[in-house]
Formats: C-alpha cells, sequence, structure tokens
C-alpha cells in the first residue's frame, strides 16, 4: 500500500480569513485571544480537508512565516527583541513587521521601536520569508510550544500528525551572521536544540517528522555538505523517523549525499527530478521510503493522471511499501479551493486544481495505485477529458502568435543607435537639468480610488463616472508634481489595481480567478493571473491615460509598462511550453504598446522589470540560459522606438553584483533600482562593472513611512557619484509609492527635489 502524505497547507484561508484577522489585531481591532483562535479554527479546518490523507502536516501553519516561526523555536530571537516584556506572538510580530502592536505599544518604553527582519524570497518561489540572523556569540534554545500546541490540537481531532520543520543545514543557510562570522561554525550549537526538539515530539507519541532541507537541490560547496554530514549523524540516535524533504529542483550532484544521510525517507519533487528517480532507487539504502512528489504544488493545472501513473505503477510495483506520494512542495504556492470559482470560464475551469484538488487528485492516485486503475475509472475518465479538452482547445492555441514568435530575429531586440547617439538625441529634445527627478510610476491608492474600481467592478459605477475618478486622480497627481516640480512625470497608475494583473486583464490568453490568493509575506497575498493560452493583444492597454495624462502638462510624462518577464514570472504559467515561448509572446504583445504609446507622443517609456532576478533559477549554471531570453524578451518589448524616445527600466532590488552585465544587456537608456535601504551599498556593483547608460539609486526607501531628509538623499547621491559620473545620475524613490498616503508623499518629495537642487549647485 502507497502512503499518502503533505509537505504543507496554504495557511491563509479559503477566504484570506487570516489576512483579515492579522490586520484587525495590527490595527488594535480585535484582542490577541480572537487572532489565536481564528489560527487554531483555520488549523482544523484544514486538517479536516485533509483528512484521507494517511500523514497531514502540522506546524505548517504561521502567523507569518514558517522561518520566523523557526527561529522562534530555535530561541534564535534578534537581540534588538530580547528581553521583551509583553506577549510572545506581539514579540513575534515585532520582529516580522518592525513596529509594535497596539499592546506592544504599552512596552515602548522600555523596549522602543525596533527594525523589522529582513525579508527574502523562498528559493524561486514569491512566498517571502524573514532571514535569521546570526552573530558569533549567538546560542539557541528549545521554545517547542507553538509546534506542541499545534500537535495537540491536531491529536484531539485524530489528525496523523507529521511535524514539519526547516532543517538545521537549510536554517543556516537562510540566515545572515549580521557580524560576517562564518553561520557554519554554529551549528555545533544549533544541533542539541534540534535534538531536544526530536525528543519533545517523541515524548508527544510522534512517529515522523518532516525536515526540510530543500537547499539540497542547490550548488553547494564542500563545507555545507559536510554539514548536513554532521547534522544528519547527529540527529541518527533518536527514536523519531525523519523524512528529509527536498523539493524546487533536482538534486543532481548532492543525490549521493542525499541518499547517503541515516534518515528514513527522503522525498524528492518528481515534477522537477523525475528523471533522477532511477538513481535513487539504486543509491537509495533499502530499508528507506522514497516519497515522490507528483502533483505540481506550484501551479494550478490539473495532473495527467494517466500519464502520471504510467510511471507510479511500476515504481508502486518495485518500491512496495517503501513509496510514499504527495505533491511535489507544500502548498503554500497555490490558491486553497477552485469550487470558489463561480465566474471563471468554466472551460478553463475544467482544466485547473487549487490545493483542495491536488488532494483529490492525490487520492485518486493512492486509490489507483492501491487498487488498480479500475476502482477510480470515473475520475480518471474525467480527469483525461479535461486534460484533452485543454490541449486540443483553439482558446490555447493561436497560430498567428505562434508565427510571429517562430519569426523573431536577434534584430527585433536592436535599438536603432547605440546609447551614446542616442542620449544627446533624448537630452536635446527633453531638456532635463542634471540630475533630473522623477519617481518610479505610482502614487498612492487612496480609500478614493479603491471604492470607485470596487463599484465599476460591481456594475454601480459606469464607465464614464469610472473614468472620470480616474481623471480626477490623474489630474491631482500631475498637479501635485508640477507643485513639487518633479521633472519627469508619471500619471500615478490610479487605474491599476495591481501591475501584472491590470495587463493580464486586456490580453488575449490570460484568465482570473476571484479567490485565488496565494501568501506572499505576511498578511499579504497576491492574486496570480493565469496564463493559459497564446498572448495577443485585441487593442492598447494605457495609450489613453497616459494622453490625457500628458495632455495636462508641457513636462515630459512617462508611459508606464509592466515587462513581459515579471508579467511571466508573476503569473501561473502553462506547462505545456517553455517558458521562454511564453515570454516571447508577451515581449511582442507589450512591444506594440510601447510603439502606441511612442506614436501617440510620449516621449519617455519606463518598462518595469521588477521579478526579472527571482525568476533565476536555483543553480547558477541555469543562469545563463534564463537570462538569455529573459534579456531578450526586454528588448523585443523595449527597442523598436526612435533613438529620441526614451526608455526606463525599474528593478526593486537589491542584489546586482551577479547579473548586471546581463541588465546592461537589455540597454534601455535609464534605470532605476533599490539601493536606500543598504546604504548605496548596491553600488558596489558598480565599481567592477562600468554601467554604460544612466541610473537612478532609489534614495527613499518607500516602505517606511519616514520622510527622507535632504541631507541625507544628498549624501546618498555623493556616495553613488564616486562611482557613477554624475552626469548620468537621476534622483528618485526606491519603488512606487502606492502604499504610502499622500501625507508621507508630499514631504519626502519636496525633500527629494531639494536635494537635486543642492546637488546641481554642489556636484557639478
Ligand atoms: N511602476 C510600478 C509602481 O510604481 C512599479 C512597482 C514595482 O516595481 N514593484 O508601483
Ligand atoms: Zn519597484
Amino acid at each position: 500500500m502507497v502512503t499518502t502524505h503533505n509537505l504543507g497547507f496554504p495557511r491563509i484561508g479559503a477566504k484570506r480569513e487570516l489576512k483579515f484577522a492579522l490586520e484587525n489585531y495590527w490595527k488594535g481591532q480585535s484582542s490577541r485571544d480572537e487572532l489565536k483562535a481564528l489560527g487554531a479554527q483555520l488549523r482544523e479546518r484544514h486538517w479536516a480537508d485533509q483528512r484521507d490523507l494517511d500523514l497531514a502536516p502540522i506546524g505548517d501553519f504561521s502567523f507569518y512565516d514558517q522561518v520566523l516561526d523557526m527561529s522562534f523555536t530555535l530561541g534564535n530571537l534578534p537581540k534588538r527583541v530580547q528581553g521583551f516584556h509583553g506577549d510572545t506572538l506581539d514579540n513575534y510580530f515585532r520582529v516580522a513587521r518592525g513596529r509594535s502592536t497596539q499592546s506592544a505599544e504599552d512596552h515602548a518604553a522600555c523596549c522602543g521601536g525596533v527594525a523589522a527582519g529582513e525579508m527574502t524570497k523562498w528559493f524561486d518561489t514569491n512566498y517571502h520569508y524573514i532571514v535569521p540572523e546570526f552573530h558569533a556569540d549567538t546560542n539557541f534554545s528549545l521554545d517547542p510550544s507553538r509546534l506542541l500546541q499545534q500537535l495537540a490540537q491536531a491529536q484531539t481531532q485524530g489528525v496523523n500528525a507529521k511535524p514539519v520543520i526547516v532543517g538545521p543545514v537549510t536554517y543556516l543557510w537562510l540566515g545572515k551572521a549580521k557580524d560576517d562570522s562564518d553561520r557554519l561554525a554554529l551549528l555545533p550549537k544549533l544541533l542539541p536544540v534540534y535534538g531536544a526538539l526530536l525528543d519533545t515530539l517523541t515524548a508527544q507519541g510522534v512517529e515522523w517528522v518532516q525536515i526540510d532541507e530543500p537547499i539540497l537541490v542547490t550548488e553547494l560547496d564542500a563545507e555545507w555538505r559536510q554539514a548536513f554530514r554532521t547534522a544528519y549523524a547527529a540527529l541518527e540516535t533518536r527514536r523519531i523517523k525523519l523524512l528529509l524533504a527536498t523539493y524546487f529542483g533536482q538534486l543532481q550532484d548532492n543525490l549521493t549525499l542525499a541518499c547517503s544521510l541515516p534518515v528514513d525517507g527522503l522525498h524528492i519533487d518528481a515534477i522537477n527530478a523525475r528523471d533522477e528517480i532511477g538513481a535513487l532507487i539504486r543509491e537509495l539504502p533499502v530499508n528507506r521510503v522514497l516519497s515522490v512528489g507528483a502533483i505540481n504544488g506550484r501551479n494550478i493545472w490539473k495532473t495527467d493522471l494517466g500519464a502520471t501513473l504510467d510511471w507510479l505503477e511500476p515504481l508502486a510495483r518495485q518500491l512496495g511499501e517503501r513509496l510514499w506520494i504527495a505533491p511535489s512542495c507544500s502548498l503554500l504556492h497555490v490558491p486553497v479551493d477552485l469550487s470558489s470559482e463561480q465566474k471563471l470560464d468554466p472551460e478553463i475551469r475544467s482544466w485547473l486544481a487549487f490545493a483542495l484538488q491536488k488532494l483529490d487528485e492525490l487520492k485518486v492516485l493512492a486509490c489507483a495505485l492501491n487498487h488498480g486503475r479500475a476502482s477510480v475509472a470515473d475520475a480518471l475518465a474525467a480527469d483525461a477529458a479535461a486534460i484533452d479538452s485543454r490541449r486540443a482547445s483553439p482558446r490555447v492555441h493561436n497560430p498567428v502568435v505562434k508565427a510571429a514568435v517562430e519569426r523573431i530575429t536577434a534584430a527585433l531586440g536592436q535599438r536603432q543607435s547605440p546609447y551614446d547617439v542616442r542620449a544627446p538625441k533624448q537630452a536635446a529634445r527633453l531638456k532635463l537639468p542634471a540630475f533630473p527627478t522623477t519617481t518610479i510610476g505610482s502614487f498612492p491608492q487612496t480609500a478614493d480610488i479603491r471604492h470607485a474600481r470596487s463599484q465599476f467592478k460591481a456594475g454601480e459605477l459606469n464607465e464614464a463616472g469610472y473614468q472620470a475618478a480616474m481623471h480626477a486622480e490623474i489630474a491631482r497627481s500631475v498637479r501635485e508634481q508640477e507643485t513639487l516640480n518633479l521633472d519627469v512625470l508619471v500619471h500615478g497608475e490610479a487605474e491599476r489595481n495591481d501591475m501584472v494583473e491590470y495587463f493580464g486583464e486586456q490580453l488575449d490568453g490570460y484568465a482570473f480567478s476571484q479567490f485565488g490568493w496565494v501568501q506572499s509575506y505576511g498578511s499579504r497575498c497576491v492574486k496570480p493571473p493565469i496564463l493559459f493560452g497564446d498572448i495577443s493583444r485585441p487593442k492598447a492597454m494605457t495609450v489613453e491615460w497616459i494622453r490625457y495624462a500628458q495632455s495636462l502638462t508641457d513636462k515630459p510624462m512617462k508611459g508606464m509598462l509592466t515587462g513581459p518577464v515579471t508579467i511571466l514570472n508573476w503569473s501561473f504559467v502553462r506547462d505545456d511550453q517553455p517558458r521562454s515561448v511564453s515570454c516571447h509572446q508577451l515581449a511582442l504583445a507589450i512591444r506594440d504598446e510601447v510603439l502606441d504609446l511612442e506614436q501617440a507622443g510620449i516621449r519617455v517609456i519606463q518598462i518595469d522589470e521588477a521579478a526579472l532576478r527571482e525568476g533565476l533559477p536555483l543553480r547558477r549554471s541555469q543562469w545563463n540560459a534564463y537570462l538569455d531570453w529573459a534579456v531578450e524578451s526586454f528588448r523585443i518589448t523595449a527597442n523598436g522606438v526612435r533613438d529620441e524616445t526614451q526608455i526606463h527600466t525599474h528593478m526593486c532590488y537589491s542584489e546586482f553584483n551577479d547579473i548586471i552585465a546581463s541588465i546592461a544587456g537589455m540597454d534601455a537608456d535609464v534605470i532605476t533600482i533599490e539601493t536606500s535601504r543598504s546604504d548605496m551599498e548596491l553600488l558596489d556593483a558598480f565599481d567592477s562593472f562600468k554601467y554604460p547608460n544612466e541610473i537612478g539609486p532609489g534614495v527613499y526607501d518607500i516602505h517606511s513611512p519616514n520622510i527622507p531628509s535632504e541631507a541625507h538623499i544628498v549624501e546618498l547621491m555623493k556616495k553613488a557619484a564616486e562611482r557613477i559620473p554624475a552626469e548620468r545620475l537621476w534622483v528618485n524613490p526606491d519603488c512606487g509609492l502606492k502604499t504610502r498616503q499622500w501625507a508621507e508623499v508630499l514631504p519626502a518629495l519636496t525633500n527629494m527635489v531639494a536635494a537635486a537642487k543642492t546637488l546641481r549647485s554642489q556636484v557639478l
């Protein structure tokens, strides 16, 4: 008999209950007990949803982030929050959010404000975790309370509970040594705490623990590989059984290592690493469980169950009881329940599976393996019909688009002239001062804007009414920017709910769910659009708004677009063609928009590639292949314009060193990037690589309500000018301002414009 299990369940709730409960609590509108009760209720429901599994995860529920949970379990709290006198949960939120919660406010007198923990992407997903902080003198101490509470609750409910924890080596790898000490040196101090945790769980009657070590799918040097051997040798003597879980990729050169570790089972992501199963069976000792993640935990497509059984059946015969099946990774990365989607086109809906449907698929696979395909004939037939319908649908396949992609040549991504030739032509046309000022695109999304949009969507406001409301917002943004005396203006993006959804909604080949929310970080969720078919643009998407905005001012108005790579990386993508092909299709569609904006007289066009970096494969050996098609897609999008048209791009991340040559290869005239939080450290990349075009290093952290002073901005820009010729520098915030209030934005931008004036007189 095959065993079924799950690596993790989305915690946010089918209706985002956790999000709303958290935000109410943070606003002081509900009590801690109410929040905890809601958490318990969600767990209860989610375990009930997983009742057919042989083993259900516990500890995957989190009030903010599972890595931060692990830091608390291991007693690794940042120094700045140690000694807090309030409730542990409030302290937890202080690390997560860097701001006191309502009830923690009482303790502000003794503990003061604290900086938030740094947040970064969880591998190649769009989930963000709180980075553990280490120092040479970091000590660990076990606090199993969270896991024990969840375990006790699960046990009362009769759940066959499998606690899920982040493994010790991955935990160290995910963190950062704040004093530049060696993280691995902490392993000897960390292992006894893991040992104690496993003993505690054993005492509670736990049989299996899932210990996540996803870094085994990345390139590891000798030291890290040795850390695995040391760590698992130290944990070997425990009586509890360990399922070592890897996901998101192939083991490759870590395969032998993974098979040699003294654990009781190994989980692999068979969506990415099915080719490795043969080698795993050869190398894995015969008493070990092999758990195969046979259902994609990262996308929303139905599994081809017949095809999956074709390779699972021989495996089941060979491995017998040793075979476990599961989704490839935690279902954290997919929405909860397709049955909430009543507005999705029924044909497209029939192709999809969210978390609950994926668990149903798992059940069908297990039945077929345990009792023969005939036992689930109806389910298999229904699945096959859906798979066939998607494969053959004319809604998916558009021959015109496919032919256009076939015709792409390098020339399509080539500007007419090199930057040196274009720059003076643009300067002559735009007549900008030195240190020109601009913003990244969005202005505050006010309650009025959101209200108008929801009324429009609900049919309570007609098209003309909506347009008038948005025009009023655009006019306000333009007025404010003229008063501020910014140099290159933006329309403010009032009409956009989201920088990807806005474009997806207007492109053919995209579908939208109503409740397809996926946690991005903390209480924040995103609803990735579903890219299901060949992409085309029925008509211009942004031109009328930008034309209107430009009509209100003589200053250059930036056309504002989201780039193909970002649209792709923030969507659920097709699994029936390479990502590069989908990206090229998007590039052709956005290219037409760029050319229409130019045609409408727009002199500056910004194409945001906020998510270009996060698409990087986990293994460096695969980076170039990705960067090649990603950069090419951007070039196809941007570079069809005349020399006089200035192309900007924007990226909001803080690691450039390793991809700077590719970024330069995009050949945008101006790039704006995030730098203020790292105190211009990021510009280190520009020491060794002479970036050829113009740069706006963000001088103001839009994530914080703090107002940067003029002096601070001048100082940051002077640092930038040490590395980049002053005549190629722009002055701008780190990112868009949509999450801020006007009351914060106006003084901040006033200081920014004043700083630019000072720089003009002092630096040039
Ligand atoms: N133009 C977008 C904005 O200003 C860019 C957002 C982003 O980079 N994440 O909101
Ligand atoms: Zn940004």
